[in-house]
């Protein structure tokens, strides 16, 4: 069976990314999917005078956690009843990082994402992280408009 791992960080496109995967699944009869997640403290939060003081790292990541899984529970709902063995991950760190440590470590054969997700800036082709996963992938990825 073939082995995707599909990037989701709850964005339109990474749920259309999903419906793509749903679709290979049926046409291939069944894949082993790994949903992934990322928890990523920006560096806004990090840095400058006072920021320490401001922000409670504990209950930061805690936040970012569940709602990663929040996102991780829903995409695998909306693939409900597609043949596919679903497992999900969730991560903390740099989101290109983890997805392409998450990668190497089950052996996939194809990442899934989306070409945008939630970042602000409009008119780019491709988002950060999508553009890094491409970079540094050892397999096919296929990057959904
Ligand atoms: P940027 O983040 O550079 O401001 P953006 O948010 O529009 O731009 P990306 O973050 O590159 O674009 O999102 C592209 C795709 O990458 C998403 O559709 C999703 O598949 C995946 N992705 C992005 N962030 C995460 C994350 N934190 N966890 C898992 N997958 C992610
Ligand atoms: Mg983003």
């Amino acid at each position: 069976m073939m082995r995707i791992l599909l990037a989701t960080d709850g964005s339109p496109h990474a749920l259309r990314a999903a419906a793509f995967v749903a679709r290979l699944a049926k046409e291939t009869r069944g894949v082993d999917l790994l949903l992934v997640n990322v928890g990523h403290v920006p560096a806004v939060a990090l840095g400058g005078p006072g920021a320490g003081a401001m922000v409670d790292f504990g209950v930061l990541e805690e936040g970012l956690e569940r709602a990663g899984r929040e996102i991780l529970d829903s995409t695998a709902r909306e693939l409900t009843g597609v043949d596919a063995e679903i497992t999900t991950e969730y991560r903390r760190g740099d989101p290109a990082g983890q997805i392409l440590e998450a990668a190497s470590a089950k052996n996939v054969d194809l990442v899934v994402m989306g070409c945008r997700g939630l970042g602000q800036l409009g008119g780019l082709i491709l988002g950060s992280v999508s553009e890094r996963v491409l970079h540094g992938a050892h397999t096919p990825v296929l990057i959904v408009r």
